[in-house]
């Protein structure tokens, strides 16, 4: 019989379909550097955590059985006053406690979940429910339920405990318990069943990774790219067989940005807002596109910066003449070893100096520079003349109508349809959460130092790829404009 999970569990509560699948084996587990990156994160989190609690012991044993009778053995030891890793079997469902304290008046045990994230969130209150249940089941109740979260305001250099935060959770993980407890006896039955569950379409769909091999194969432009499209609305819609939105009726009651999308879908037309043509005419020449790169860690890499604080890491300039026609590129990379902020902060005023547009795409790079500003004082000005010249070329797309964008206006999907020649295809670093994941990892030297050289030039080159990906697009965008 499958053993079942946490992470089986919450999944097959979510969608059948999805559990059975999970259960069986049908869903590649391969995954990517960047969790792989922040599993190590939480590991190294949780290792901190348990520091705290040197009286602590670990279950070791990875056999369940074993593992569960190991740790009803040390809650009977009166000498025992905090477990690691407890583990509790009910039937086929398993459950582990990251941490279990002997409560202060010796009557009783607390649980303790620590997770490397520095806010509360819903599907932490569902975690905690479901070790809680199990626990129960199998003849444990905790007194209290307790979150161990990363605390913000934490700095290298303070004592161990201030990493941390930990907050009373018990009437909450409770109420969630008493939902969880009719579904046991039903997942089982579910995910053991021989034959896949046939797949509801729900407003989960959206965001789930088996979409496109689950109801995506058969469904051309589904309801979901409609941009934001809110759970009542998508509910309702399905309920009335509309999945496909060449299916939506032409009154419809949607928001006006909704509808502009949709019509554009159903006719399969590209469709250009007339002021476009002024928002492009004021872009002053010559021109600079600017585009950042950041990294963040649960663990602060340099002193004096907080758990998962933006940290800018390096940008790439394209300065051009006129649109289209690049003069110069300028790039900058941080020692990984140092917080370089300052240098490169000094570096992008003198590489931006003079008069002109500098474009971004998206609103982040004017967000990491008022940030600059802030940290720098002294630099408040400079930076402050460089925010009155930014442009963001994301808006002059988000007066664009095309059909191939699906809704969306992100540069990834948007390039390789106003520019099909480019592509981000063949870069060793195509992403910009995996440029966050490689210079962390050079800072936490999980790269050799000796590989550096390469993982920057891979780094550069993706950055440089984002700002030119910019320079054609404009350029792209001039041309579908002045056709028109
Ligand atoms: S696409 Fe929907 S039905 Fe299919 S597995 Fe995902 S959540 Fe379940």
């Amino acid at each position: 019989m499958t053993t079942v999970t946490k992470d089986l569990f919450l999944n097959t509560l979510l969608c059948s379909t999805f559990g059975w699948r999970l259960a069986n084996g049908k869903i590649p587990k391969e995954l990517s550097p960047t969790t792989l990156f922040r599993m190590e994160e939480g590991k190294e989190i949780g290792r901190r955590a348990r520091a705290l609690f040197p009286e602590g012991v670990f279950i070791w044993e990875t056999e369940h059985v074993i593992a569960a009778r190991r740790t009803t053995e040390y809650l009977r030891e009166s000498s025992c006053s905090v477990i690691f890793e407890g583990t509790f079997l009910f039937e086929n469902y398993i459950a582990r406690a990251d941490i279990l304290t002997r409560a202060a008046d010796d009557y009783g045990w607390d649980l303790i979940e620590v997770k490397s994230s520095v806010n509360q969130k819903t599907e932490f209150i569902d975690d905690m429910a479901y070790t809680t249940l199990i626990a129960r089941e199998s003849g444990f109740s905790p007194n209290a339920i307790k979150l161990m979260l990363v605390d913000r305001n934490y700095r290298l250099g303070m004592e161990p405990h201030m990493l941390f935060q930990i907050i009373d959770c018990t009437t909450e993980v409770m109420a969630r318990v008493d939902e969880f407890t009719p579904y046991l006896p039903e997942i089982r039955s579910l995910i053991s069943q021989p034959i896949e569950p046939a797949p509801t379409l729900s407003y989960k769909c959206k965001n789930c990774d088996q979409f496109q091999v689950c109801f995506g194969k058969d469904i051309d432009c589904p309801i979901f790219i409609i941009p934001r499209l809110q759970q009542k609305k998508a509910d309702e819609m399905i309920e009335k067989g509309i999945v496909c939105v060449l299916d939506i009726p032409d009154d419809y009651p949607l928001s006006v940005n909704q509808k502009r999308i949709v019509e554009c879908v159903k006719c399969g037309r590209v469709r250009v807002d007339p002021g476009i043509r002024k928002m492009l005419q004021e872009i002053q020449w010559p021109a600079f596109y600017l585009d950042f790169e950041t990294t963040m860690t649960a663990l602060p890499l340099y002193p004096g910066i907080g758990p998962y604080e933006i940290i800018l890491t390096q940008y790439s300039i394209h300065f051009c003449d006129q649109c289209g026609c690049v003069h110069t590129h300028r790039e900058y990379i941080a020692n990984p070893k140092l917080d370089c902020r300052r240098e490169l902060a000094e570096r992008l005023i003198e590489d931006l100096a003079g008069e002109g547009s500098i474009i971004t795409y998206s609103s982040f790079e004017k967000t990491v520079i008022g940030a600059l500003a802030r940290i720098f004082p002294d630099l408040e000005e400079p930076l402050s003349q460089i925010l009155d010249r930014i442009v963001d070329l994301e808006k002059f797309v988000h007066r664009l109508d095309h059909p191939g964008f699906q809704g969306k206006t992100s540069i990834k999907v948007v390039l390789p349809v106003m520019v099909p020649d480019l592509s981000y295809e063949g870069l060793e670093i195509a992403n910009g959460d995996l440029a966050k994941v490689r210079f962390a990892m050079m800072a936490r030297e999980m790269i050799h130092e000796h590989e550096w050289e390469e993982t920057c030039v891979a780094l550069l080159e993706y950055c440089k790829m984002d700002t030119l990906a910019m320079v054609r697009l404009h350029e792209a965008l001039e041309r579908m404009v002045n056709s028109e």
